[in-house]
This record gives structure tokens, sequence and C-alpha cells, in this order.
């Protein structure tokens, strides 16, 4: 029986899924010993941190990995950071294998003039504010104005726009951060612009959420009729796929939902790349400009005409890259990989998995057939054992690591908080907080 250890960088969908792939290929000729290592003192990862708090089916995942992390094979290291707690040389050389499942947490740029004016961010900040990642508990958003733009036309896009547009009550018995709760009951945003660049053909919308969209209780949705009619004009006599039919019927739908007055109205408007962001003299955001694009034969055809947005908050949401990691090269914003199989590695055994391998595409449930994938070229390529230090023996004894017995301290802390108020939970939104708790008597 060969034992294999395996050091999982990243407790987030990718990293439990991966963990989860390694105890299904266990048998009695192999057995793995996985250690998940997580720079936060809290695993959970884009469930936690990217998840819509008022989405709570999608978080039910959490119990699977709940079921990976009680699996004796596997073992959480919190509060580990590669990089300065631990070199990747170091865990690639005392290993057998090494998977980077670190995510994309970086936005991409637009690239535009004035996008580092106050008040222009990106959902890479917003999300993993309202959602109280540690990091980002701090992060400043001016919701002082009556309008804010957000660019982009994927689902990341849908999540801030909606979470700036529905009326905060919608959220009191939800995770999200208490910081943010406060902040977006004495907002003022009133109109919410979700802006995509090309047509309603081509959004990256998935039709599940554009059909969350009518059932907001106290915000009229706007999207324009004819623009609608106007895609499936061009669609016609083509063979479309279910995924753009089931989209382009739910935007028809919300198009001709009758509108109920509301004073909350969020809007979707199509065929306008962002062109210039404007500040006032006191360098903050006062408006957005966009070139208007005309479809011609599926073209996207940029014209002269601009059209301008009066607003205090632009929010980009167009993508995410991944973080670099020293040794580990990211060509186009992930690490350079074949299938998972990092380029470069010094002894062949640094892989990589989820949005870090391929980019920031799929649902969550997407992480686990690419995991599966990932998982079958290691078994592929293990070798005999090699031995090596744990991640205890190369951190020494002074480092306090949060495993899950710990983390389960800070989930209970967070659970029994939030029982009284209705609430799921009340995050710890403190790295010192939820260190705190986790060494509590
Ligand atoms: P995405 O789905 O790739 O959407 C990115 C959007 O940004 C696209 O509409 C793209 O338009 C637009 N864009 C890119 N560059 C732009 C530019 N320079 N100017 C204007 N628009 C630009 O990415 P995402 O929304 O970040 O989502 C990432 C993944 O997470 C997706 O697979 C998504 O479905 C998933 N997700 C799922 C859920 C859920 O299931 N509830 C929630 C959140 C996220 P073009 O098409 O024109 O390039």
């Amino acid at each position: 029986m060969n034992k294999y250890r395996i050091a999982v960088v990243g407790a987030g969908p990718a990293g439990y899924f991966t963990a989860q792939a390694l105890i299904n290929s266990a048998d009695e000729s192999r057995q793995f010993q996985i250690d998940l290592i997580e720079r936060l003192p809290i695993p959970g990862g884009l469930v936690r941190w990217g998840v819509a708090p008022d989405h709570p089916k999608i978080k039910t995942v959490g119990k699977v990995f709940e079921k990976v992390a009680a699996d004796p094979s596997v073992k959480l290291w919190g509060n580990v950071n590669l990089g300065t707690d631990l070199t990747l040389e170091q865990l690639e050389d005392n290993y057998d294998a090494v998977v980077l499942a670190t995510g994309a947490p970086i936005g991409r740029k637009l690239g535009i003039p004035g996008e580092d004016l106050r008040g222009s961010h990106s959902a890479a900040e917003f999300v993993p504010w309202y959602n109280g990642h540690p990091d980002f508990k701090d992060a400043n958003f001016d919701l002082n104005g009556e309008v804010a733009v957000v660019i982009g036309a994927g689902n990341v896009a849908m999540d801030c726009a909606r979470i700036l547009a529905l009326d905060p009550h919608e959220l009191d018995t939800t995770d999200i951060a208490d910081h943010a709760l406060a902040k977006f009951h004495a907002s003022h945003i009133r109109n919410t612009y979700i802006v995509a660049r090309r047509g309603p053909e081509h959004v990256a919308f998935t039709a599940a959420e554009l059909r969350d969209l009518p059932k907001l209780e106290h915000t009229d949705v706007h999207v324009d009729e004819d623009a609608i009619n106007q895609a499936l004009a061009r669609v016609h006599g083509e063979e479309i796929d279910k995924d753009l039919k089931n989209n382009l019927e739910a935007l028809l739908a919300i198009s001709e939902k009758p509108k109920v007055g509301h004073t909350r109205h969020l809007e979707m408007m199509f065929s306008l790349a962002p062109k210039e962001i404007h500040g006032d003299e006191s360098g903050k955001v006062n408006g957005i400009s966009f070139t208007v694009n005309r479809i011609e034969n599926g073209e996207l055809i940029a014209t002269d005409e601009t059209v301008t947005l009066g607003c205090s908050l632009v929010i980009s949401a167009i993508g995410y890259e991944s973080a670099g990691i020293e040794g580990a090269p990211l060509v186009r914003g992930k690490f350079e990989n074949i299938d998972g199989r990092v380029v470069g590695s010094r002894f062949n055994n640094l892989y990589t998995v989820g949005w870090a391998k391929r980019g920031p595409s799929g649902v969550i449930g997407t992480n686990k057939s690419d995991a599966t994938e990932v998982v079958k070229l290691i078994v592929e390529d293990l070798a005999s054992p090699r031995a090596g230090k744990s991640v205890g023996e190369l951190l020494g004894t002074d480092h306090l690591i949060i495993d899950q017995s710990k983390w389960e301290k800070i989930n209970s802390a967070e659970v029994a908080a939030g029982e009284p108020l209705g609430r799921p939970r009340v995050k710890i939104t403190s790295i010192d907080e939820a260190i705190s708790v986790a060494i509590s008597e």
C-alpha cells in the first residue's frame, strides 16, 4: 500500500473538490494524506466570499465540503500563507504533489481613462466587501449618490447590480456582512444600470439569475423590449442553443412585466462599450461615457455615437485574474498549465485546478468535474511515495494553525450569533477576532 502526501493550496470549492476526488481515488493500492492549506483562518473561498448573500441555496454546497473536511485523510491548515509562511519550493520538495487551487481574486481592468477615480471599483473589491472578507472590510463604497453603474453582463455583474438595487430589508435575514448591511440601509442609490457591451444575445448571465430579477419585491427591473425583439430577429433562423433561448425568453419576460412604480430601479442596457469614467474637481466619479455599438451580421461595430450616464459609483465586473505565486508563472491571468499540470514545475509534481487553472468560468459545481480530471492526472503521474515534512513541521511550533476543530469554533460562534436574529450566521470579518474565537477555551 502506497501512502501519498498531497498539498492542496486554497480551501475554496476547487480545493475541496480536489480533496474529495483524491479521497475517491484511494483504493487497496494507494491512500492519500491531504493537507489543505488556507491563507485565512476561515475556509470556504468563493462559497463564503463570492456567492451573493441572497442566494443561500448556492451555499448549501458547503455541506459537501464539511463532509470532505471530516474525512480522516484530510487536514485543514488554516492561517498559513503560501509565499510568506511557506514557499512553493518547500511544498514541492516535501509533497508527492502540490495543487494550486488559489482561485482568481484580482479584478480585470477596463483600461479606460478615469478608472482610478474615487467611486470607481472592481467587483473584486465590492463582492468580498459585502461578503465580509477580512481583506476588504475597511473598503469604502460611497452610496450617497442616486445612480450606480455596473459594467459587464455576467453573473457577477448581476449580483453586484441586484445587491445595489434591492431593498436592503431583503438582506436582513441573510449572512451579508454587518458593515455592508448598515451601509445598504443608508444607501441613496435608487437607479442601478447594468451595462453590456454587446447585445442581449451575447450576455453571459444565466437564465436562472435572470429569472430571479422579477422576484425582487421592491425594485422595478427594466429591459428594453425592442432590444430583445431585435436580438430575437438577429438570431431568427439560426440554430440557437438552449441556454441562449432561455436567456432571451427570461429577458423578454422581464421587459414585458408591468412596472409597479417602485422608487428603486434596475435597468439593463446593451451595446454600450465603456469609453471614459468622468470625475469632478475633487477626483470623485460623476459619470461614465460609452461608445454605442451596432451589431451587424453578428459583428460588433463601434459607431461615432456616445452615451453618457451621470453616476457616483461605477463597479466593473468584467472578469478576474489569479494572483501570482513565486515559482508558478501566470499566463493570461492563470497559472501556465496543460490540463492542470503546471508548466515548468521542477519535479513535475505541481498542478492547478479551478479558476487558477482555467480562468474565471463556470459555476461552483464546474470545479467538481475539473478537480476530478486533474486528480486523474495526478494519480497517473504518481511514482513511489517520497519522504518529506508536513506543513506543521515546515512551519515550526510557533505558528498558529487554524485546523478544522478551531475553524468549527469560529463557525459555531457565527451561527450562534445569527440564530436570535433569524440569520444563518453573523460573519466575523476580522482575522484577529476569528483567531481569538478559535483559540478561546
Ligand atoms: P463572465 O461570465 O465571464 O462575464 C464577464 C462579462 O464582462 C461579459 O459580459 C463580458 O462581455 C464583459 N466584459 C469583459 N471585458 C469587458 C470590457 N472591457 N468592457 C465591458 N464588458 C466587458 O464573468 P463573471 O461575471 O465575472 O463570472 C465569472 C464566472 O462565475 C461565470 O462563469 C459566472 O457564471 C460565475 N458566477 C455564477 C454565479 C451564479 O451561478 N449565481 C454567480 C456569480 C458568478 P463580452 O462577452 O462581450 O466579453
